[in-house]
């Protein structure tokens, strides 16, 4: 995801190198080549507009300051404003104050709805603790409303049954009263989509809308869509006055342009993205870390966070540690990692969150079948002393034949393996102390 907009911007960056101070004339060209990395991903055009006035008149005005240079400074300005675009802070789910919060779910079809609502329920009971009961408005497909019993079983919540018989609006107001009278915390009412936006379901979403009085009501889009998936915000936005947009299958070949254009169109705020089939596939979106992503920085953060539920949590603290500090970080850390990652599942998922340069060393680590290049690299850690892995200085020519023969690969492989393992540790410890600030230095500077 987004990777072609995270080159160009790599390259805008590259090219503000050895700038001494910032001027109309270089700005213009920078902005210029903003400009296309924008459109190239699909941002509309009123937001690739407004985005760059925003950052021009804050490159131009002064905020340069302290030992920053002048390029690392606009690739500041410019994280800052594509954080800002996507709405700057984080918008979490409102819960009302008198269970159950009822939320609403609106989209097309195909959009990716009924997995959202398995994966948000599985996220609600998870996270928050919360005792949750879907329901499904899909009177015209039966398929639909199988399909979400099902995945609500897999998220371990309670399914309401409904029928093609009913009325939408009959089958929400029985689910709401019997999660009240069952303690229920939230009811996900998921609803029938079409192919394209047609009155009779807008007027029929409406209508379900005034009757249940949603706390959310939350706007389901395929971020593969690009510009078409902003244009269908749009309409469900004037129709309902959404509370939040779910920007889904973002692990698919979206260019990303759906992620800066949808909050400012609809003024509604990206919640959750949905990555996957799986119902662990649902990310709470954050503006500034989807910001430094796309801008190649990774996010060290949502990593961390994510090693944190899926490993043991000290084992992650000491993780977070050392890749904050840079340091120590040793083959058996690399090693470790890569163990986490399988555990993590989605190998793919987890490369999108690492910086460029991480996730590039990582993949031509794993040229050809991921897992297999994992065993081999696993087995040539293997065969390394505890005092080579934890010193990888150590390996000479005649160690690094010894690991080779011991693994059953050849030196060059060994090789490889060490080049890009340092290279790695370099970047962790870009990373380390000021953090995205060195980073930053380094790139512009
Ligand atoms: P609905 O018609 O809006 O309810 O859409 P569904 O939930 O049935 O999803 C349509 C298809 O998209 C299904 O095959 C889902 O497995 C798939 N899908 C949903 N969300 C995601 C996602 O985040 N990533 C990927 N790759 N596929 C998804």
């Amino acid at each position: 995801m987004l990777d072609n907009l995270t080159n160009r911007f790599a390259q805008v960056v590259k090219t503000l190198r050895g700038q001494a101070r910032l001027t109309e004339d270089n700005i213009a060209d920078m902005l210029r080549e903003v400009r296309m990395a924008l459109l190239e991903a699909d941002v509309a055009l009123p937001v690739v507009k407004e985005l760059i006035a925003r950052i021009k008149e804050k490159a131009l005005g002064q905020e340069v300051v302290g030992s920053l240079t002048p390029g690392q400074a606009l690739v500041g300005v410019v994280q800052d404003e594509l954080a800002a675009i996507m709405g700057g802070a984080q918008s979490g789910l409102n819960f009302a104050t008198q269970p159950p919060a009822v939320m609403l779910m609106a989209g097309l079809q195909g959009a990716g709805k009924t997995t959202t609502v398995g994966k948000l329920a599985k996220y609600l009971k998870e996270k928050h603790r919360k005792k949750v009961l879907t329901v499904s408005c899909d009177v015209y497909r039966p398929a639909a409303i199988a399909q979400l019993e099902t995945v609500t079983g897999q998220a371990g919540a309670e399914f309401f049954p409904s029928s093609s018989d009913q009325k939408p609006v009959d089958i929400a107001l029985a689910a709401i009263d019997y999660a009240k009278r069952h303690y229920f915390d939230v009811l996900l009412v998921d609803t029938a989509g079409r192919i394209t936006i047609d009155e009779q379901m807008m007027a029929e979403i409406k209508q379900l809308q005034t009757s249940i009085k949603p706390i959310e009501t939350l706007f389901v889009v395929d971020a593969m869509l690009g510009q078409d998936a902003v244009n269908t915000a749009r309409a469900f936005n004037e129709a309902l006055s959404l509370t939040g947009v779910v920007l889904t299958k973002l692990d698919g070949d979206s260019r990303g342009g759906a992620a800066l254009s949808v909050r400012h169109v609809t003024g509604a705020p990206i919640k959750f993205t949905g990555v996957g089939e799986k119902l662990t596939g649902l990310d709470e979106f954050h503006p500034d870390r989807m910001a430094s992503r796309i801008l190649g920085m990774g996010d060290i953060l949502s990593l961390v966070e994510e090693a944190r539920t899926a490993v043991d949590e000290k084992a992650a603290r000491d993780l977070a540690d050392k890749l904050r500090k840079g340091k120590g970080f040793d083959l058996n850390d690399f090693k470790d990692q890569m163990a986490q990652m399988r555990k993590m599942g989605g190998l793919s998922s987890l490369m999108d969150k690492m910086p460029a340069q991480i996730a590039q060393a990582a993949s031509q680590m794993q040229a050809g079948a991921p897992e297999k290049a994992m065993a081999r690299v696993e087995g040539i850690i293997n065969s390394m002393t505890p005092a080579e892995r934890s010193n990888p200085d150590l390996i000479k020519a005649s160690r690094k034949r010894r690991i080779a023969a011991g693994a059953g690969v050849q030196v060059q492989e060994v090789n490889r393996l060490l080049n890009q393992f340092e290279q790695m540790q370099k970047m962790m410890k870009q990373f380390s102390g000021g953090g995205m600030a060195k980073l930053m230095r380094s790139m512009g500077g």
